[in-house]
């Protein structure tokens, strides 16, 4: 079976392929996933089946002329927008390129494919544009949108779309999965907590256990252990000074986040599961100021994500400060 690596896209694969055999398949699929569950293979594969010409069945042949074009990444009815490099929208130009190739014949005698990979980056003005391609479709002419669950789509394209929300895996089969990745070293806590820590989407789990990136987040916790006691955040000034900050960020947020969950006994919620003695110290401070330190660090992440130009320095050295402050305070 094809995408047989990802064996939790599997049933997803034929609800969508199901459609497409039976050629009753909406001329615009929008995919809503959580990044690192496997949405690229199942988005290709669902391409290759639109443009197979002699499959009778839900997967493409992989041997017709079309599916060879396609897998050779040569097919001339087959387009992918997305961001250019260094851009962080769609353009309408991008667009209007592909409006004028798709109201002509297709090369290949079948369906035409237009694939927009992070659709919610579109500009506004892009957006219109693709609206009046969606509202009057060209004959055999499939859309594909696909962005975060989390991205915001104008309503207007969203209205015109038939939206897929590709589920990840429970948590016992995306385990089991990353166990037969090359993940033995770790234990099921450590492989839970990974999980957890990537809204259980597989791919993302697997990146973050790359043993460089996991042994990070265990020299990053190891040192909150070591400086919590002290009230000396200061000396984490140094684990920020790197291109990943946000996500230490985020680990902190999470740890916090656990250290609520523990007092208030829904220990079964808990993301951290490979640090409860970490969480157990954190704990012990009063639910004042756990709270505080985690929106402090929280407001932290959102300013650095959402304002261009600030001085991330500045910033994290405040917020190193404040959290010595909280902590320091009788309450
Ligand atoms: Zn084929």
């Amino acid at each position: 079976m094809i995408l047989n690596d990802y064996p939790w896209l599997s049933l997803p694969y034929q609800q969508l392929a199901t459609g497409i055999m039976h050629k009753r398949a909406h001329h615009a699929l929008l995919i809503n996933y959580v990044q690192g569950s496997g949405e690229d293979e199942f988005v290709s594969t669902l391409v290759n089946r639109l443009l197979c010409q002699s499959s009778p069945q839900l997967e493409p042949c992989l041997k017709c002329h079309s599916c060879q074009l396609f897998l050779s990444h040569h097919h001339p009815d087959y387009y992918v927008i997305t961001n250019e490099q260094g851009k962080q929208s769609i353009g309408i130009d991008q667009i209007r390129n592909i409006s004028s190739k798709i109201y002509e014949k297709s090369q290949q005698g079948g369906n035409k494919v237009i694939w927009i990979k992070r659709a919610a980056l579109m500009t506004e003005a892009a957006a219109n544009a693709l609206l009046k391609t969606l509202e009057e479709p060209p004959e055999n002419t499939y859309f594909i949108l696909s962005d975060e669950h989390n991205s915001q789509l104008l309503p207007t394209i969203h209205s015109r779309c038939f939206s897929y929300f590709l589920p990840v895996p429970k948590l016992e089969q995306s385990i089991e999965w990353l166990k037969s990745e090359q993940n033995q070293q770790y234990s099921d806590n450590e492989l839970a907590s990974a999980l957890l820590l990537s809204e259980n989407a597989p791919l993302k789990a697997a990146a973050l256990l790359a043993p460089e990136k996991w042994q990070q987040r265990k020299a990053f916790c190891d040192q909150l252990l070591e400086l919590v006691p002290q009230n000396n955040y200061w000396q984490l000034a140094k684990t920020f000074d790197n291109e990943d900050f946000i996500e230490r960020i985020v680990w902190f947020c999470a740890l916090l986040s656990d250290a609520l969950k523990a007092k208030q006994k829904v220990g079964h919620f808990i993301v951290n599961r490979d640090q409860v003695p970490l969480i157990r110290l954190l704990a012990t401070k009063s639910n004042e100021k756990i709270s505080a330190l985690y929106h402090l660090w929280l407001q932290a992440r959102n300013q650095l994500l959402t304002i261009t130009g600030l001085n991330k320095e500045l910033i994290i050295y405040n917020v190193l400060a404040q959290s010595e402050l909280i902590s320091e305070t009788k309450s």
